[in-house]
């Protein structure tokens, strides 16, 4: 079986960047020590060898199908993996005890999340939605609801998803028409459509919980007037047997990646019969769904890392076996091939991932670490660290999900032909993560949170929070003569990024919104690249600290560190200049009227 992930990389992560130790002294996860944290995570390992890697290659090319009839089609390997994830708790990891969960961090959490996506991104999409939606019922569904739902939920039996987009709504859930009207007490009847419901209404569990936005009867328009509901496939009647709701599945749609993940179209109410249950208050749904949706961001950047990550070690393994050509100072040609590892061209292709994957897994495990320490603490701490997560969400989410592509198509290209044949899985793990920079918001909308919302939040807050984090980084990098230079550089692009501020945000207040908004993309950009720097300083110090100290086969682990961290600085974080002078130009050409511009 071909690597997909390193566990040294992990174990550094986990314990020497971002010590997960430093949460057990928290309450909510004083059951916890390094050596529990770390069995948990060779449990994931174990699982994801035994049970996802093998059926990576095989879910893709006996895609999901839809019946006909209303059924969907999976591969038959989910109806065992579901139970076992289940069993070994992953579907309530991180909910607390009194919810039947493992109460633990999700940073640990994470990083198995993270073996999972990376031996196999479909399966995981199964588990990490039923652990949200469950999430979302614990935090603000009634205790009747919680009883009722989560228990299932968690046991795998039934699966949860998040029904937002509607054919006419995707980006703008302010258009959404999925209508409810009051029944009584908690109960509405439901009619609409939902589109591309990831998980929806497959073979492999009896019953699905919707947890769907939809608008009571008079609610006010736009974002305000959005409700909350579950929306049950089969009710649950008193005597406790399954009653069918009215939810049916259209269709599945087919796509170019995650074929083994189904995307449904579900239509409610079609015969009058459909009951949704309110979630909390009535026009506090879209409220509640980030919740939910803010984690799932976070979650997708890490899946997007993962599957880099996976691309990466693929292509390392085949770059260490294939000879090819000589080296460029070997005239001989009778002395036999060297190994294309040994090409400074394919050594750039294969930094280019190393950066890209272990710079944003760094990055996940920084939001995890934050998400942690979020709802383990109190006051300006908790209130800070929920500032800094906020601004990193649509970061880790896009530089993953983007770069991400970037890195699997350089894997591909590593290997030349055999990368896009199907001999290989480079091919499947671009096509899987294409989809990373559309779901859970698009790029461009990630872009709009950035500048538009989180850059300006509590005046400027959350940017202060994160330039001082970086700032701290910067000084201790200063202090070590391996990590100087690099420090140095990421302290001018914090120059360079107040300098593209102090130019556009006085576009607010002259009313320009939409000259400032016109290149929050090229802004994301620029900001994420200084981000990962900050991420590749941090990873720096502590390999250049560990170095002195450490036996020999771990030297090369921490010289690989070092050598990649000064690569990303060479290669990578010019891109931020450049990035600069587009954003000061302020040129408009990207918001013309004319159409016959693009002919
Ligand atoms: C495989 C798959 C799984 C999915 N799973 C789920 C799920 O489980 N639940 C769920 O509810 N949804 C799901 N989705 C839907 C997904 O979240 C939407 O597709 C996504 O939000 C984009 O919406 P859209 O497809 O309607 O594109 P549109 O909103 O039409 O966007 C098209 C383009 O226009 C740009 N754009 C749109 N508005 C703006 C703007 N204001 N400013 C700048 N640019 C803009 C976008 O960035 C994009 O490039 C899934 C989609 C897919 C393909």
């Amino acid at each position: 079986m071909p690597n997909y992930t390193n566990l040294h990389f992990l174990r550094f992560l986990l314990f020497e960047v971002h010590p997960v130790k430093e949460l057990f002294s928290y309450p909510r996860f004083a059951h916890l020590d390094e050596e529990q944290a770390w069995m948990l995570i060779e449990s994931a390992k174990k699982f994801a060898d035994q049970e996802m890697a093998p059926y990576y290659k095989e879910m893709d090319e006996t895609p999901v199908r839809y019946d006909g009839k209303g059924n969907v089609l999976t591969h038959a390997c989910l109806k065992r993996i579901i139970p076992i994830a289940a069993e070994q708790g992953w579907i309530g990891s991180t909910a607390d005890f009194e919810h039947g969960g493992m109460q633990l961090p999700e940073m640990i959490n994470g990083t198995a999340h993270h073996i999972f996506q990376a031996a196999n991104n479909g399966v995981e999409g199964y588990i990490g939605l039923s652990s949200g939606a469950a999430g979302l019922i614990t935090s603000f569904g009634s205790a009747a609801q919680i009883k009722k739902y989560v228990p299932p939920i968690f046991a795998g039996k039934w699966q949860g998803t998040m029904a937002l987009t509607e054919p006419q709504a995707g980006s703008s859930l302010t258009d959404i028409t999925t209508s409810a009207k009051h029944i009584e007490g908690d109960q509405y009847a439901i009619r609409g459509q939902k589109i591309f419901i990831s998980g929806g209404q497959h073979e492999a569990c009896e019953n699905f919980i919707h947890l769907t936005l939809a608008r009571i009867e008079g609610a006010p328009a736009g974002t305000k007037g959005i409700s909350l509901f579950i929306i049950p496939k089969f009710r649950i009647t008193e005597s406790g047997s399954f009653e069918y709701n009215d939810v049916y599945c259209a269709g599945d749609f087919q796509k170019m990646g995650q074929k083994g993940y189904a995307t449904t179209h579900l239509v409610f109410g079609d015969h009058n019969n459909c009951i949704g249950y309110l979630v909390g208050e009535p026009h506090k749904g879209l409220s509640y769904m980030f919740q939910m949706m803010n984690g799932a961001r976070i979650s997708v950047g890490l899946s997007a890392a993962s599957v880099t990550m996976a691309a990466y070690q693929a292509s390392l393994q085949y770059c260490k076996e294939r000879p090819q050509g000589r080296l460029i100072t070997e005239k001989n040609p009778l002395q036999p091939p060297t190994l294309i590892i040994n090409h400074p061209d394919v050594q750039r292709m294969l930094f280019t991932q190393k950066a890209i994957a272990e710079g944003s897994l760094s990055l996940g495990m920084e939001c995890n670490r934050l998400y942690d320490l979020v709802h383990a603490g109190e006051g300006d701490e908790k209130h800070n660290n929920w500032l800094l997560l906020e601004i990193l969400t649509p970061i880790v989410k896009t530089y993953s999900a983007e770069q991400g592509s970037r890195a699997a198509a350089l894997a591909i290209q590593t290997l030349g032909g055999y990368g896009f044949t199907t001999d290989f899985p480079v091919q499947q793990h671009y096509r899987d993560l294409k989809i990373m920079s559309l779901y859970e918001g698009t790029t461009g909308i990630q872009a709009l949170d950035l500048l538009g919302r989180k850059v300006t939040m509590e005046n400027g807050k959350a940017l202060q929070i994160l330039s001082s984090a970086i700032q701290s980084t910067i000084q201790e990098g200063i202090t070590i003569p391996a990590t100087t230079n690099c420090a140095n550089q990421l302290a001018n692009s914090l120059v360079e990024i107040q300098k593209v501020l102090a130019k556009l945000l006085p576009l607010a207040t002259e009313g320009k919104i939409d000259l400032l908004l016109a290149d929050a993309t090229v802004f994301l950009e620029m900001v994420s690249y200084t981000v990962i720097g900050w991420q590749w300083l941090k990873m720096g110090i502590i390999a250049a600290n560990q170095l002195n100290n450490a036996q020999q086969e771990k030297r090369s682990f921490y010289e690989g560190k070092l050598h990649t961290m000064e690569f990303y600085f060479t290669y990578e974080m010019p891109h931020i200049a450049a990035c600069a002078k587009t954003l000061l130009t302020m040129s408009g050409l990207t918001s013309v009227k004319d159409y016959e511009l693009f002919a």
